[in-house]
């Protein structure tokens, strides 16, 4: 759907443990990309992952095994106590927290986990990525439901016929379905894109 997120999160997982560090994975349990217990990238990579529901108690589990780093995917996905434990994990045990996620939905609304990080985190990096339909940048996801764009529904679609898109403002509200006022748009910037209409 968008940046390699989790690719970066294994990438710096693979840079500490090359080290002999111990690195713990995090994932929410709303995630539902299928993979149960790792986080892999489309690229095939995977590390094993701890899942966060309504049981468990991160702290102690980060306090059992005082790894030099704690890793959190699809942190979009986090609660506000979630976030709360994570800033303790920092503040506390003095093991830095890196979260990696989405900071809107497709209604353009920010996540729940994603508003909380923005109030609590020391800092916040963004990891760029390019307009689907031109080569701004792209800020927003836009939602596909049979191949027609929606701005409407759930915040988490499970199953369904859907797809995302990383798309920059513009093409959020204006994605490139053919007319004569962005034709000459679409083929300058996308020459393989071809409405199928
Ligand atoms: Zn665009």
């Amino acid at each position: 759907m968008n940046a390699s997120k989790s690719m970066q999160l294994l990438a710096v997982a693979h840079n500490y443990q090359e080290q002999d560090k111990k690195v713990l994975i995090f994932y929410p349990a709303t995630d539902t990309r299928g993979d149960v217990d790792t986080v892999s990238s489309r690229i095939g990579i995977s590390k094993p992952a701890i899942r966060i529901d309504d049981k468990i108690n991160i702290i102690s589990v980060v306090k059992n095994v005082m790894p030099d780093c704690v890793l959190v995917d699809e942190s979009q996905f986090l609660t506000k106590n979630n976030v709360l434990d994570f800033t303790r994990i920092v503040d506390e045990l003095n093991i830095p927290v890196i979260c990696y996620g989405l900071l809107r939905d497709f209604k353009n609304q920010l996540f729940e986990g994603s508003y909380n990080l923005i109030c609590y985190a020391d800092k916040l990096e963004e990891i760029k990525t390019i307009c689907t339909y031109c080569n701004k940048k792209a800020t927003m996801i836009l939602r596909f439901m049979n191949s027609e764009p929606i701005y409407e529904g759930e915040q988490v679609q499970i199953g369904g016929n859907e797809d995302y898109k990383s798309v920059c403002r513009k093409h959020y509200f204006d994605p490139i379905i053919e007319t004569p006022q962005n034709k000459h748009d679409a083929e300058y910037y996308y020459p393989s894109y071809i409405p199928k209409k």
